[in-house]
């Protein structure tokens, strides 16, 4: 038998329970999946979210993986307790969230749409946009929310560069790595879409001289994280109009407190972290996809390199 914690929120338990039964179930495995962690030397399995209920590892002693229910893992990463290995989550339902999400912000900085939706003012203006293969759309990031976002975006015509830690290639898109990267990138972000992790290397990233390199009135949409930014610099960079607009969805402090400049900011987009979310559905496929796997002694899908951070 092999025993499973659901150690996420308690409240999330009802959305996933039986698409979790499902998922196991077609696995085949003898199993029994439980919110009760009152034995924890039973457990083999720890379905974890970082809003759940644990933080300290040590008393799991047989537990062979935790498997994260979410993409971005910057609050276990550096848990001393968690020894074994862990996985986070890539879902096709999450990606396909985040490719609409990026998607629909990109399109309405690019075709201007708020000239016409706020400006119902009698004024008939004739702005008419570039075609998106006239406009230039940098992703840093370029992992599985990044690279699907890129390959969309330059699937709809648009000049998409990308930026990475590594060297890759990716149909339709301009690949770059490095430092030189990075510089070569934020030159000609009109749009520039923020799809990294928060690590050691990616905090406050986009500071005031990263800013500065970007074409004048560029825009930044970011759903990656909130500290990959440095808000002050951002905010100088809207009032100089060398940013015209941001679209931010994750924050330094979550939810943003309500005296933050950016909530009553003209150029600035406030939406909730909503860009996209693990769905259970997708996402219990891939736990238990993951359970199979070990338990057959094949390798586990999506294991976080913690040195790295993500
Ligand atoms: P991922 O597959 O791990 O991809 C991360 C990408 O960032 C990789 O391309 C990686 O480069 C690159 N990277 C990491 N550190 C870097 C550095 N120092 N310099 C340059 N590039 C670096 O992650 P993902 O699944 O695409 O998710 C990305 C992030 O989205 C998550 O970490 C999370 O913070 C955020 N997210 C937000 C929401 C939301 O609703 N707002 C939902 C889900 C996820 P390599 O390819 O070279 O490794």
């Amino acid at each position: 038998m092999i025993n499973i914690l659901f150690a996420a929120k308690p409240a999330n338990w009802a959305s996933y329970e039986a698409p979790l039964r499902r998922a196991l179930d077609a696995t085949g495995l003898d199993y029994a999946l439980t919110t009760d962690g009152s034995d924890p030397a039973s457990i083999d399995y720890l379905i974890y979210a970082p809003s759940g209920p644990i933080s300290d590892f040590t008393p799991f002693t047989n537990a062979k993986a935790v498997l994260g229910l979410w993409a971005g893992v910057e609050g276990i990463t550096g848990n001393k307790t968690l020894t074994i290995p862990l996985t986070r989550m890539v879902d096709h339902g999450l990606t396909e969230g985040m490719v609409e999400w990026v998607v629909g912000h990109t399109l309405r900085h690019h075709l201007g749409m708020d000239q016409h939706i706020l400006g119902q003012d009698g004024e008939w203006r004739d702005f008419v946009p570039p075609l998106a293969r006239d406009r230039t759309v940098a992703v840093l990031g370029l992992g599985a929310l990044g690279s699907a976002c890129a390959t969309a975006l330059a699937a709809l015509n648009f000049n998409v560069i990308g930026w990475s830690r590594r060297e890759k290639a990716l149909d339709g898109v301009t690949c770059h790595f490095g430092d030189d990267g990075l510089d070569k990138t934020l030159s000609q972000a009109e749009i520039l879409i923020l799809l990294l992790p928060l690590t050691a290397g990616t905090k406050n990233l986009l500071n005031a001289q990263r800013l500065s390199q970007m074409p004048r009135g560029a825009a930044i949409i970011n759903p990656g994280r909130g500290p990959l930014i440095d808000d002050d610099a951002l905010l100088s960079a809207l009032e100089t109009g060398q940013i015209s607009h941001a679209t931010l969805d994750v924050f330094r402090v979550e939810p943003l407190p309500a005296d933050h400049p950016y909530w009553a900011h003209p150029s600035v987009t406030v939406t909730p972290h909503i860009a996209s979310e693990t769905r259970p559905d997708t996402a219990s496929q891939v736990i238990a996809e993951n359970i199979r796997r070990n338990e057959a002694g094949e390798p586990l899908l999506h294991v976080v390199d913690r040195s790295e951070g993500y």
